[in-house]
């Protein structure tokens, strides 16, 4: 995980799908450049160079609003957070290392990794059904969430927080 959180100029997070995070060297970038403010710092952690030193900021907020991408992303962690990390054919809740990611229609018959053809199953969902579909449907009809969707659920989910500081501007 980066080291410090990146705020739009409204005070809210760039991004939370990934949460917006930069390493260091860019939040001492920014800093230097003066395209954003400090509100936190590393208070136990300081960079050095030939010439200066400073602490390293922790939380940054942008001077200048930049417009959010609200694309969603189809990776397995979206689908998994689409579905809520439960299983769609036996309801089961899992940890997000349990889930797997299952084809509607098997990649043997033709089927593709869309939104509309992939589902969360639990492992023994998964080699239950194996290439087989006739018998097994999906709780809910897998389709393409909104941004806003998958925002909803993954603020349901805790975050890796690097600076304690984080979780008020994170929870909103
Ligand atoms: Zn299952």
């Amino acid at each position: 995980m980066a080291d410090c959180l990146v705020l739009n100029a409204d005070g809210n997070p760039v991004s939370l799908l990934p949460l917006s995070t930069i390493v260091w060297e860019e939040a001492i970038k920014y800093m230097v450049l003066d395209k954003a403010s400090v509100l936190e710092w590393h208070d136990d952690w300081i960079v050095h160079s030939a010439r200066w030193s400073t602490p390293v900021p922790a939380v940054i907020m942008l001077r200048d609003y930049m417009k959010p991408k609200m694309t969603v992303r189809l990776t397995k962690r979206n689908i998994f957070m689409r579905d809520k990390w439960t299983c769609q054919y036996c309801s089961v809740e899992m940890q997000e290392k349990d889930c797997t990611l299952d084809h509607v229609v098997p990649c043997s018959k033709g089927g593709k990794t869309t939104w509309e053809n992939s589902v969360t199953a639990c492992k023994p969902c998964n080699y239950g059904k194996a290439d087989k579909q006739k018998g097994w449907v999906p709780k809910a009809k897998p389709t393409k969430p909104s941004y806003y969707q998958l925002m909803e659920r993954r603020r349901q989910k805790p975050f890796n927080l690097r600076h304690p500081s984080w979780a008020q501007f994170i929870t909103g």
